[in-house]
């Protein structure tokens, strides 16, 4: 069995775009689940001559923050038991919000191997920024653009490390 890799955050940090980024054309599998979690895609990525399936924690019931929340908590909590290590995404455009805290405070009390990763870090600006993420409580952060590939490289070489 290859290890595992989740990527949780809230929506719209851009997971998807990161789970494209690493899995490219190699998608899988596609699966459907009805009720909160929605949607979660599995496909195979390496690095370093390491191959490890991905998995994008997908959708939501949209605009209802007490369902989010509960959405959010499922995602986190599947992830952490199919998982070898978690990728945390936020965004640096739009910044720490309730919900980043919410799965922060999930992750944090727990022992699995979580990476930290402010997302659309496009430019020297973004990347400075996302410096406010150390808020959340995790030792190191590894900002990235999921759409210009900024920052991938050094995620993916932690990432491997910890497989
Ligand atoms: P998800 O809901 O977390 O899966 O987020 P998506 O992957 O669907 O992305 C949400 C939006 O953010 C989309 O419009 C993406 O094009 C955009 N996005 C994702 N990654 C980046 C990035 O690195 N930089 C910028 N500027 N936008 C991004
Ligand atoms: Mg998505």
């Amino acid at each position: 069995m290859l290890p595992v890799v989740s990527i949780v955050g809230r929506p719209n940090v851009g997971k998807s775009t990161i789970f494209n980024r690493l899995v490219g054309s190699r998608k899988a599998i596609v699966g459907d689940q009805y009720g909160v979690t929605r949607d979660r895609h599995y496909g195979e990525s390496f690095w370093n001559g390491r191959k490890f399936n991905v998995i994008d924690t997908g959708g939501y019931l949209p605009d209802e923050t007490d369902i989010m929340i509960a959405g959010i908590r499922e995602q986190v909590h599947i992830a952490l038991e199919e998982s070898d290590v978690i990728l945390f995404v936020v965004d640096t455009e739009g910044g720490i919000t309730s919900l980043d805290q919410a799965v922060a405070q999930l992750l944090r009390k727990q022992e699995k191997p979580v990476l930290l990763v402010p997302n659309k870090a496009d430019n020297d600006e973004r990347t400075l920024n996302a410096t406010e993420f150390y808020a959340l409580g995790f030792d190191k952060l590894y900002p990235v653009s999921a759409i210009n590939g900024r920052g991938t490289g050094d995620l993916l070489d932690e990432l491997v490390n910890l497989l």
